[in-house]
């Protein structure tokens, strides 16, 4: 589990990059260039680390493009301490990016492989979210509800309901919406019964999916 100098410049690359498509949060961007990428990933992919894509993991599964990644974080306006809700662990990544925020973060994911490496793989490296859960993300964690900001990290089909109702008031769900596409959507709850929703550029994520649990 190496982290080299050569590694940190790849990262300062990666970051100009994701300044030049628009990244802006030097919160966000100290975070991706802090988190050593390389080691979310198999070993064979270390040339592909920096680079702006997504790539394979285990269990058929992606970790997201760092891109993407720093988009929806700067969506969900982290504050140090914040109580948020991830739904996808898969790698850890993105998790890692929301402890490097300050977040206390919980994290759902369906597969149980993913889960086992990623629930052993993230304390080496100083990462502690609050909980790393097995289960079905759409359910979302009601018992631990509400939630600062929430975000979905698969392609959502439609929006589940009780991830709106674990938002607290002001609280912002960030969730991929759609089939083959997704459409980036923030939620913004701003009383009992009403959210704000507005839409972003389009992306591509592997499915959330349903009723595997
Ligand atoms: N945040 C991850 C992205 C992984 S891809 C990272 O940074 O690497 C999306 C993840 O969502 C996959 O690991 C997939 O297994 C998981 N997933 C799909 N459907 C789910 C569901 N219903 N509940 C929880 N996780 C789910």
């Amino acid at each position: 589990m190496k982290d080299t100098l050569k590694h940190k410049g790849l990262r300062q690359k990666l970051v100009k990059v994701l300044v030049d498509k628009g990244i802006t949060s030097e919160l966000v961007l100290e975070a991706i260039a802090n988190i050593p990428r390389h080691l979310f990933m198999d070993s064979s992919f270390l040339d592909h680390a920096y680079q702006d894509k997504a790539f394979p993991i285990a269990a058929d599964q992606t970790i997201s493009q760092p891109y993407t990644v720093a988009f929806q974080t700067e969506l969900m306006q982290i504050c140090k301490g914040d109580k948020v809700l991830e739904i996808g662990t898969g790698s850890g990544y993105q998790t890692a990016v929301l402890c490097e925020l300050g977040a206390k973060v919980y994290s759902i994911e369906r597969q149980h492989e993913l889960f086992k490496i990623t629930s052993k793989f993230l304390p080496k490296l100083n990462y502690r979210a609050k909980k790393l859960v097995f289960g079905d993300g759409y359910k979302g964690l009601p018992e631990l509800a509400p939630f600062k900001s929430i975000i979905v990290t698969a392609g959502a089909p439609f929006v589940p309901k009780p991830l709106l109702s674990q938002l607290e008031i002001g609280g912002r769900l960030v969730i991929p919406v759609g089939d083959k596409v997704q459409v980036m959507t923030l939620f913004v709850r701003t009383g009992l019964k009403q959210f704000d929703k507005t839409e972003f550029g389009e992306f591509k994520f592997v499915p959330l999916l349903e009723n595997k649990n």
